[in-house]
């Protein structure tokens, strides 16, 4: 081997080894498919064997920080530290159209957060259009989508429980409208060098009514509509948010148990 081989295969390692290190940071998505590709098969509808009709709502872990009880918004804020406009109403906490994001004043990191929601039981829309919110982790970044998706298609990296554009669930165990789900994320926050410049990517896994739907899934980037944008230097304590995306989706029942393993 000439020492021009010689060089060329160094580079040729040197550029391996990039790209393995930037596969440990970068997951990707199934390449088949584009952002909101229609064409990507939809998650199968199952039945969780989970109640959605329950009146009696669960109680939180002994050791849980209760964010949302089912009596008052003290612990939330909305945009921009705005008192936040949602309701309370029969215990659970309303989002009322328009009047934007609703935040946690505290701030978490890794966490196991506890989310239920409804969408109205009066169906109204289709598509995204249909009792859409939304949970975010990592101060409004990431994105665990919302959507009334009982009998009402759409393209995949949208239905309930999506990591939004990135990846579909599994199935789709969802309950009928008016009637409540449940979220268990455990989301591990992104870490990043000194120099902005990531580190370890967010990652999510994603009990749906009781259902295993997303298994450790790395994030390419914070959650967008059409595009995957880049990761932004972030500290890692940052509020938990729901979405406004124009429809009255209720939530209850909902608490944080931070990861400090
Ligand atoms: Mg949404």
């Amino acid at each position: 081997m000439n020492l021009f081989s010689k060089i060329s295969l160094a580079a040729a390692i040197a550029c391996a080894a990039s790209l393995f290190s930037l596969s440990q940071v970068q997951a990707q998505p199934d390449p088949k498919y584009g952002i909101h590709d229609r064409s990507r098969p939809t998650p199968e509808a199952i039945e969780s064997g989970y109640p959605g009709t329950q009146d009696k709502v669960g109680k939180a872990p002994s050791d849980a920080i209760v964010l949302f009880d089912g009596t008052n918004l003290d612990k939330w804020v909305g945009d921009n530290n705005q008192p936040t406009k949602w309701v309370i109403k029969d215990g659970a906490m309303e989002c009322v159209p328009g009047s934007g994001f609703i935040h946690t004043k505290d701030s978490f990191g890794d966490c196991q957060l506890h989310v239920e929601w409804a969408a109205p039981a009066k169906v109204e829309g289709d598509d995204q259009g249909r009792g859409n919110s939304g949970v975010f982790l990592g101060g409004g970044r990431y994105e665990v989508q919302v959507l009334d998706t009982y009998n009402n298609k759409t393209y995949a990296d949208g239905y309930a429980s999506a990591l939004y554009g990135q990846y579909p669930p599994s199935v789709n165990p969802i309950h009928k409208p008016g009637e409540w789900n449940n979220y268990d994320i455990i989301y591990i926050a992104p870490r990043f060098n000194e120099d902005g410049s990531l580190k370890s990517p967010a990652r999510f896994t994603v009990f749906f009514n009781g259902v295993l739907v997303q298994w450790d899934r790395e994030l390419t980037g914070p959650t967008g509509h059409h595009v995957r944008p880049p990761y932004q230097k972030h500290d890692i304590q940052q509020p938990i948010s729901f979405q406004d995306h124009g429809n009255p989706v209720r939530f209850r029942n909902i608490w944080v148990r931070e990861i400090n393993q």
